[in-house]
């Protein structure tokens, strides 16, 4: 069992360290929010503070932070993570943040003569609490063979993508995909509906046609056909549309950085900032059909 040093408890971190103890492991956690390091303790993990002496001892330190900002702070400042942590230890970083940011961390790390990955999730508070979330892990093969056991524990489909910063560019270019079908999904429900096509017919025909896919067959945005989708619980997350947001805005800064055209991918970024823009970002991301029917 391993001394784990996990920054940042939030709505994700907490469940997966949960996982983490249960496992046997002992895990000592720091957040900045008081709520959040209660809710360790009374999960039977500790708390400690300031970073340089939570990490100090710490085989193992994950982090699951809000964006690159916190990540670089977290890491790289002179009381942070990186000069801190012993000789030997390994850096896992599942916050979903830009690519040149993680590379950039992991670059210091390195030269500082520490391991460190980039090793995105997806799957969600619900994928964290089951420990079933899918990682998508950027970093040398070495450190990914170490990091492997421990990200077993919190997840059940761990994919090695490459060099570090390709765990980021899986999950933004995925979430990019996911974005746009899911526009493209409501777009044709919502035309087939004003045409007169009942949902769950066109449902029927297309779910095994060549317009198939997991944002029809898995989430369904259109009420009726996929029982569990969000659509039938009045688009209540699930993945908020301003964290589908969040995502299309780190495709786009990519896009712009590696001089790579992606206007579907900007016309969903530009359709989910009107989403927030009127309010309704806290409402699952399939709710966009609500949007495009010109209900909210
Ligand atoms: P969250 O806001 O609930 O949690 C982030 C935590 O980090 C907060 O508790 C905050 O207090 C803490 N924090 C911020 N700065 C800190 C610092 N300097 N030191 C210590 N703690 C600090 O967010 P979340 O939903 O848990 O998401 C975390 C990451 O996971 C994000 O990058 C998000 O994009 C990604 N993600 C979230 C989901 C989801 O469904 N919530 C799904 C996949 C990926």
């Amino acid at each position: 069992m391993s001394k784990i040093a996990f920054i940042g408890l939030g709505n994700m971190g907490l469940p997966m360290a949960k996982n983490l103890i249960a496992a046997g492991h002992e895990v000592t956690g720091f957040d900045l929010s008081d709520d959040a390091r209660a809710g360790l303790q009374e999960s039977g993990g500790k708390v400690a503070d300031p970073i340089a002496v939570l990490v100090a001892d710490a085989e193992i330190i994950i982090s699951m932070l809000p964006a690159g900002k916190h990540v670089t702070a977290v890491y790289t400042e002179s009381d942070g993570v990186i000069a801190n942590a012993a000789a030997g230890a390994l850096l896992i970083d599942s916050s979903t943040i830009d690519v040149g940011t993680a590379r950039a961390v992991s670059a210091e790390a390195e030269a500082a003569g520490l391991a460190m990955v980039d090793a995105p999730v997806s799957g969600g508070v619900g994928g964290a609490a089951a420990g079933t979330l899918t990682f998508m892990v950027g970093g040398t093969d070495e450190a990914y063979q170490a990091a492997k056991p421990v990200l077993d524990v919190m997840g059940q489909n761990i994919f090695h993508a490459g060099g570090s910063g390709n765990g980021q560019a899986t999950k933004i270019c995925n979430n990019m995909l996911l974005g746009i079908s899911m526009i493209g999904t409501a777009e044709a429900f919502m035309l087939g509906e004003k045409l007169g096509l009942d949902a769950q017919t066109f449902f029927d025909i297309s779910s095994t046609a060549s317009g198939q896919c997991w944002s029809m067959t898995s989430y369904c945005p259109a009420p009726g056909p996929v029982p569990s989708s969000p659509a039938n619980n009045d688009y209540q997350a699930g993945f908020t549309a301003a964290m589908m947001l969040k995502d299309l805005l780190l495709a786009q800064e990519a896009s712009v950085v590696a001089d790579a055209a992606t206007p579907m991918g900007q016309r969903a970024a530009e359709l989910y900032t009107q989403m927030a823009d009127a309010g309704h970002d806290g409402l699952d991301f399939s709710g966009i059909m609500k949007m495009l029917k010109g209900e909210g």
